[in-house]
């Protein structure tokens, strides 16, 4: 089978491999379609603090089981499912306070490789979160579970109800799905901050009240104006660069918070403004992957058809088309990209 595999930083390679076998508990699944994200160009490019290099790459994809392992009586041949990249321990600390999105074990075995024909979902996964696709619900949409999932737990860690003002930070896939939802979950007024005119319209499209293009206007200073010169109530940061994060902080009113939301590279130190995170009472928060809870609320959600999904997808290319593909969305061309082995 044709794989993409990241052979090391900045170099990913078309490799042919055999079709991988499921061991006992294990699923094998031909790849429907991948979609490009964000964090595989952030991996590609700088590396990743949670994933390893040399390795495999691309977990937003749906498809079809071509093979099951011993054991496996849930899931049959031929079932369309999708698959979500980590499963926890259930067993260390952090699982067992609940935060499973903080396992230790979390990233030891992973179901990576949705860039290639076929993709192996270890045993674990399989038992937790595999799930099949109704009939109703296209693969396409399918691939979205893995960021919405994210999605629906940042979104758990702020306030966006009551008429609060919120911004986000960046325009890509993850602030115009989360700014979707900001919205279905009472958020006043959405604010969208980014630098790319078709996103921004896009965002624009999907229910964003203000876009502030940072090409043109001070983001600082459009937040002041939309919000009587107070800040943001909550303020999403969905870029993952440290300009963004002090960027956050000075968006946020008196009392408001910021999630950061964008994973920095490893190491990354970051300075903020020490007087306003105090004196002006500023919450900071992380956050960061998924819990059972929100890969079950966003599955609702994609099943249901709840949010818009279709125009984040701005084309479709082949596998072989990979690498063209992730330059177009480095080069903000794209959105994001549907690969279709
Ligand atoms: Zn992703
Ligand atoms: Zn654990």
């Amino acid at each position: 089978m044709r794989v993409y595999r990241l052979v090391g930083p900045g170099e990913l390679r078309r490799q042919r491999v055999t079709i991988p076998e499921p061991g006992p508990g294990d699923v094998v699944a031909r790849v429907a379609v991948a979609l490009t994200c964000g964090t595989d160009l952030k991996t590609i490019e700088r590396g990743h603090a949670r994933l390893k290099v040399p390795g495999d790459i691309g977990h937003e994809w749906a498809g079809r089981i071509e093979t099951v392992g011993e054991g496996v009586s849930h899931l049959q041949p031929g079932d369309r499912i999708v698959a979500m990249p980590t499963a926890p321990c259930g067993d260390c600390a952090y699982c067992l306070r609940g935060a499973e999105n903080l396992c230790l074990h979390l990233f030891e075995q992973m179901a990576l490789g949705a860039y290639g024909e076929y993709i192996h979902i270890p045993r674990h996964i399989v038992n937790r979160y595999t799930l099949r696709i109704p009939d109703h619900v296209a693969n396409l949409h399918a691939a979205f579970l893995e960021p919405l999932a994210c999605i629906v737990h940042g979104a758990d860690l702020v306030d966006l109800s009551g008429e609060r003002i919120v911004v986000f930070l960046g325009d890509g896939s993850i602030a115009l799905l989360f700014a979707q939802l900001a919205r279905l979950r009472g958020a006043g007024r959405v604010v969208v901050i980014g630098r790319h005119l078709q996103r921004l319209d896009l965002a624009r499209e999907l229910g964003a009240d203000f876009v502030v293009n940072a090409r043109e206007a001070d983001p600082r200073e459009a937040v002041l104006a939309i919000t009587d010169g107070l800040g943001a109530d909550t303020v999403v940061e969905c870029v993952g660069r440290p300009e963004a994060w002090q960027q956050a902080v000075s968006l946020v009113s008196r009392g408001g918070e910021a999630l950061m939301f964008g994973g920095c590279g490893e190491g990354t130190i970051v300075e903020l403004d020490a007087e306003r995170v105090h004196y002006d009472e500023i919450t900071l928060k992380g956050g960061f992957h998924y819990t059972a809870d929100s890969v079950r609320r966003a599955w609702e959600l994609i099943c249901r058809g709840t949010l818009t999904l279709e125009p984040l997808i701005t084309d479709q290319m082949s596998l072989d088309q990979l690498p063209e593909a992730l330059e177009r969305v480095r080069r903000r061309e794209a959105v994001k990209i549907a690969i279709v082995p």
